[in-house]
């Protein structure tokens, strides 16, 4: 709310879920606007006094007030300029351990999800396609809308060389959408099965998880390995 001073943006939480007297909501404060990197006179201020980077670090110690133990950042620095952004990627970092708080990062930007995360999911239309660790997800992505994300993305260096997936056609809406597979009406390895059947997320590779009937059809045709 713009016309609610700094002071009160972050306390709302804290004086809605905990009991705190006055002096300690004051206190609390402070200390909150000193831990995200601005002073603690900035208490007194209105927001539209303070640039895109400033507000968002007003936002992030508001978020932290009650000391949650699990923040969800919906695009965190996509408004912001690229300048800025690492200066906030790198602060939500470093609160991570002293505050003992998890994040859940929704984002576009690959190199954000790549720099900020332990485990990445990707979704299209709603759906979970693929689950891995970012070293593995980005080396070796299996489902194929993670391949063509990857490929549309710049490469960490010119010379390297890369599979490229060009998608075409628009994403259709996911009030409706397409059967079987949501991804099939775009799926440059499309098969069969895919129009039909809604594919299961499943271990393709130990730690790596992905929802495809490639990956379904090559688990069928490995021997299964019985105790003698
Ligand atoms: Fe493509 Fe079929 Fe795999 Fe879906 S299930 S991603 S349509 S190959």
């Amino acid at each position: 709310n713009p016309r609610m001073r700094v002071d009160a943006i972050i306390s709302e939480p804290l004086i809605t879920h905990q009991r705190v007297t006055k002096q300690e909501v004051r206190v609390r404060v402070g200390e909150l606007l000193e831990v995200v990197g601005l002073h603690h006179s900035h208490a007194m201020r209105y927001p539209h006094e303070f640039s895109g980077g400033q507000r968002q670090r007003i936002a992030i110690a508001r978020a932290l007030s009650t000391r949650p133990k699990l923040i969800v950042l919906d695009e965190p620095v996509s408004a912001l300029d690229v300048s800025i952004r690492a200066q906030i990627l790198n602060l939500l970092k470093e609160l991570q351990d002293p505050y003992h708080v998890s994040y859940l990062l929704i984002a576009h930007n690959l190199a954000t999800v790549r720099y900020m995360s332990q485990q990445v999911g990707v979704m299209y239309l709603g759906r979970l396609m693929e689950e891995a660790p970012p070293g593995e997800l980005f080396t070796n992505p299996l489902h194929p809308y993670t391949k063509a994300l990857i490929s549309a993305a710049l490469p960490a260096h010119p010379r390297r060389q890369r599979e490229e997936i060009v998608l075409t056609g628009e994403v259709p809406s996911p009030l409706n959408p397409p059967s079987g597979c949501s991804f099939h009406p775009r799926c440059p390895f499309v098969i069969d099965n895919c129009s039909i059947q809604v594919p299961e997320l499943q271990e393709a590779e130990p730690g790596h998880m992905v929802a495809c009937h490639l990956y379904t059809a090559i688990r069928a045709s490995r021997p299964k390995v019985t105790a003698p």
